[in-house]
């Protein structure tokens, strides 16, 4: 029997509970899911304020949490590379055989379907709240971004010290008098 493999990526700046949804639902469907975490290299900005490490915990004890079997998926980082027409063979270098490509964004969906990969674009899960981009503007705000992310992983920003990281990074330099 041939495994059927799938990929999803993502930055997970943090993973949120529609990545958690969405992985869900793509496991029901395939054998396998390799979790590609993006941008890998980029960390201490206000865009991608956790390293790869730190989202890789993230990711792997919320998916425990859930009791989702770990043989059932792999978490690779992958970093960027800015050459778009070679960026399949980089993200195919780093993960094993895959088959379907399970992503929202129009240049990945498109750079896998001109290497004749299955694409399929996965449902968004109340999008207006649950994104990555709302859940840093919340955690600079002072929101309740506690709300969209798993208990997993607010104990792990926190154990991060992951508010004031981003807090600290959101300051202006303070000029010089
Ligand atoms: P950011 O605002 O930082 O870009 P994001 O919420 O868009 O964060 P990404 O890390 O960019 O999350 O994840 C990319 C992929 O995760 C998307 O292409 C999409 O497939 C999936 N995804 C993101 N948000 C949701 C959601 N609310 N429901 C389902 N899938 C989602
Ligand atoms: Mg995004």
């Amino acid at each position: 029997m041939t495994v059927k493999r799938g990929l999803l990526i993502g930055r997970m700046q943090p993973i949120h509970e529609g990545h958690l949804q969405v992985i869900l639902k793509i496991l029901d469907e395939v054998d396998e899911l390799i979790i590609a975490v993006g941008s890998a290299q980029k960390s201490h900005t206000l865009d991608n304020p956790f390293t790869a490490g730190e989202r890789i915990l993230m990711i792997g004890q919320t998916l425990a949490d859930e009791g989702v079997d770990p043989s059932k998926y792999y978490i690779i980082p992958i970093e960027d590379i800015n050459t778009n027409a070679i960026w399949v063979s980089h993200v195919k270098m780093m993960t094993p055989p895959f088959s379907v490509v399970y992503s929202g964004n129009p240049l990945v969906q498109r750079l896998f379907y001109e290497e004749n990969y299955e694409v399929e674009a996965p449902p968004l899960f109340n999008r207006t709240l649950l994104s990555g981009t709302e859940i840093r503007k919340r955690m600079i705000n002072g929101g309740n971004w506690e709300k969209l992310v798993s208990d997993k992983t607010i104990e792990l920003i926190n154990a991060f010290d992951g508010i004031n990281r981003i807090r600290h990074l959101y300051k202006k330099e303070i000029s010089e008098l």
